[in-house]
């Protein structure tokens, strides 16, 4: 397969040069592990204390991953993206709430961006968390198979409500909606909520995708299975293939409480896990569909080999490319310039709101974590190619 992802003039082609210096100097200031460390404690100590950071994040860590506050400030982004073929899923990143009225809130703008999906083009797939509709020690307890009190069965039934009523109108409008996953303690109940809105509304395609987190090492025997149920039951898969982003979480929970980490053994086992999750997929690709959420540039490469060796046009509409914003433009739109289906999702949320998310997306790009030298070098090269300097 011809490598791609290193031209970096059709990576940052919308990028200004002051854009891209301001790219460069972020991702230098979260490459140092400390920093990160001690920017997150300030800035969560100065968000509850509500001091007026808000305008240092927005001009910093906020403009760079997110494309604005509500969903009307992203349609310029969207459009632009579009320009150079890079689809965009709305992704209102609003985390970590407990009560009703947010729960509510977030189905309602959930519903909002499938409106937005059906509209447009250039937003093929609508999303959201499980964690935006219910409680996340909700969810633990019925995956766990505890006993509720009737208040909490009662709070369940919202919480399946608010599934049926986002899945029913995805189907209903036609737009694909993609779920994602979190934490494992939390995510048996959502699996199981998710499969019951496949067996509803993916009978003739997919509509609904769950997501695969191929970190913990009994995905591929969940998908199988899964799958076998698909084949008798008879409804499609969709599923989203990421790694994974609460790993460290993972660990330190599974060490409190005495158990096996649900995490692979090494980084080489989640990339094979992960690689061996879309051959898995590939060859089932009759019943199933792909979003490839990486920004890994060889597990990208390998799918583009598989549909060369499969015969499958590249812009097949069971497959889909995922990246971030604000992460892997090389990857995005090369991918989108020779044709592949792309799609970055795009946070938008009240600052404060989105700091979970944006201190996820710091912590990953941490030279620890390995992206950033990658990303520093691309934007390197993209400033000296328009200095002349290459
Ligand atoms: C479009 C999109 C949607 C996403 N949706 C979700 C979602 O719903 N849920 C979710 O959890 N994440 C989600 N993510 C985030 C995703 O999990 C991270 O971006 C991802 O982990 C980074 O991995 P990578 O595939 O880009 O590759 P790499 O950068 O090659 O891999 C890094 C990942 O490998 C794994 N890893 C690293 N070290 C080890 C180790 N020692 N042992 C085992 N595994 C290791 C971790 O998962 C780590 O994050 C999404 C990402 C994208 C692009």
């Amino acid at each position: 397969m011809d490598k791609i992802f290193n031209n970096t003039e059709v990576a940052f082609a919308l990028k200004s040069d002051t854009e891209l210096d301001r790219a460069y100097f972020l991702f230098k200031m979260i490459a140092s592990e400390p920093l990160v460390r001690i920017g997150t404690a300030v800035t969560n100590f100065a968000i509850k204390a509500h001091l007026p950071v808000e305008g240092l994040i927005r001009a910093t860590v906020f403009d760079h991953f997110c494309g604005g506050v509500n969903e009307m400030d992203c349609l310029s982004v969207v459009d632009k993206m579009y320009t150079k073929g890079v689809s965009s899923v709305l992704d209102y990143s609003v985390e970590g709430k407990e009560e009703e009225t947010q729960f509510d809130a977030a189905l309602e703008m959930t519903l909002k961006t499938i409106e937005f999906a059906k509209e447009r083009q250039a937003i093929p797939f609508a999303v959201f968390k499980p964690t935006g509709l219910g409680r996340l020690d909700l969810y633990t307890k019925v995956g766990e198979k505890q006993i509720l009190t009737a208040e909490e069965q009662a709070e369940w039934t919202k919480v399946k409500e608010r599934f049926e009523i986002v899945c029913k109108t995805a189907h209903d409008k036609d737009v694909a909606l993609l779920i994602d996953a979190e934490e494992s303690w939390m995510q048996d109940a959502a699996d199981d909520l998710v499969e019951s809105m496949m067996r509803q509304y993916n009978r003739e395609k997919v509509v609904i995708f769950n997501t695969l987190q191929m970190y913990r090492w009994d995905r591929l025997d969940y998908l199988k299975a899964l799958h076998e149920r698909a084949k008798t039951d008879g409804f499609y898969i969709g599923m989203k293939l990421v790694r994974g982003a609460y790993m460290e979480k993972e660990h330190e929970r599974a060490k409190e409480k005495g158990y096996p980490t649900p995490i692979c053994a090494s980084k080489q086992a989640t990339d094979d896990n992960y690689n061996a999750a879309v051959d898995y997929m590939m060859q089932h690709l009759d019943k199933m569909a792909i979003f490839a959420g990486t920004h890994n540039e060889e597990s990208s490469y390998k799918l583009m080999e598989m549909l060369q060796a499969n015969s499958i046009a590249i812009n097949d509409s069971r497959i889909w490319f995922g990246q971030l914003y604000g992460m892997s433009d090389n990857i995005s739109y090369n991918l989108a310039s020779h044709g592949y289906n792309v799609a970055k999702y795009l946070p938008f949320g009240p600052v404060r709101d989105v700091m979970p998310y944006l201190i996820r997306r710091a912590e990953e790009n941490t030279s620890v974590a390995g992206q950033t030298s990658r990303e520093l070098n691309l934007l390197k090269t993209e400033r000296d190619r328009r200095k002349g300097k290459l």
